[in-house]
């Protein structure tokens, strides 16, 4: 993993649930110290007893992503705990689904409101902001570090009923690609994944009939799955791929070649 005798050590996002949790497991596997942040604490926590009974070091945090006192909070006990931040997985994430205007029988019967668009927006954008801004001094200082973040397919090609969180989503690739421009010069690379039909909690609401759809929109025939994107992460974090930086990898089964 690292050519130092210092173990890496990676904050991950979200990480008590879904695509987090396989995340916080496949980097301690890989022998980074983790520290998993999420808002649900209890999550959090478990993940950290999964890793720590498998033999890896790992801390748990409750982090509001959205503000940004939590995520200068969380790198000061990060530093505290391991000395050095190497990874950020910008993972933490909401959906608040709503038409912006909806319309039944000609007539008009509700729209986004103001506080759905903004909450999404809060967690998705602005908190991937707010945790970069906060780990990057540290980076700097270290001359290494690696961001990866969290984008969708949704951003390049939109979704139905997703205003906000496809916004937040193409807001990630703006970011991600500043921030390749603004930090290369210091060993520090900023990429994102932008995952597909990836068959987690957030996906469990969807009728079968969308379901099987999406899967015969997706060339290699099944939904994605939360070690996918995991595995995407881990391969963008490694100290080797110094020189992908910018990059928006699709992590889609190829269901956005047809679309
Ligand atoms: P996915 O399908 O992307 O894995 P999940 O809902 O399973 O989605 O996981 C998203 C994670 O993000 C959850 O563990 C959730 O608690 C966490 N999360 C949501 N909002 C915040 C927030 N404001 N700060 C930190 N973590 C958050």
């Amino acid at each position: 993993m690292t050519s130092t005798q210092q173990p890496r050590i990676a904050i991950v996002t979200g990480g008590g649930n879904g695509i987090g949790r396989a995340t916080a497991l496949k980097f301690a596997e890989a022998g980074y110290g983790v520290a998993v942040w999420d808002l649900a604490e209890q999550a959090a926590e478990e993940v950290v007893s999964a890793i720590t009974a498998a033999g890896g070091v790992a801390i748990a945090r409750k982090v509001d992503v959205s503000k940004p006192e939590d995520c200068v909070a969380g790198v000061a006990a990060v530093l505290e705990r391991f000395g050095r931040i190497d990874v950020l997985i910008n993972n933490a994430g909401v959906v608040r689904d709503g038409q912006l205007v909806k319309v039944k029988d000609g007539q008009v019967v509700g729209q986004m409101s103001a506080d759905q668009f903004q909450f999404v927006l809060d967690v998705c954008l602005k908190g991937v902001f707010n945790c970069t801004q906060a780990v990057v001094p540290t980076m700097i200082a270290q001359k290494y570090g690696r961001i990866v973040s969290t984008s969708s397919v949704v951003a390049l090609y939109g979704n139905f009923g997703q205003t906000n969180y496809v916004a937040a989503k193409a807001g990630v690739v703006g970011m991600t690609r500043v921030w390749a421009r603004e930090l290369g010069r210091y060993g520090i690379t900023a990429n994102a994944v932008a995952p597909g039909f990836i068959a987690t909690d957030m996906v469990k609401s969807i009728p079968e009939k969308v379901y099987n759809a999406l899967i015969e929109h997706t060339p290699v025939g099944r939904a994605g799955l939360p070690d996918d994107i995991a595995r995407a992460y881990l391969f963008l974090a490694d100290d080797k791929s110094s020189f992908i930086n910018g990059a928006i990898l699709s992590v889609d089964g190829g269901s956005v070649i047809g679309t």
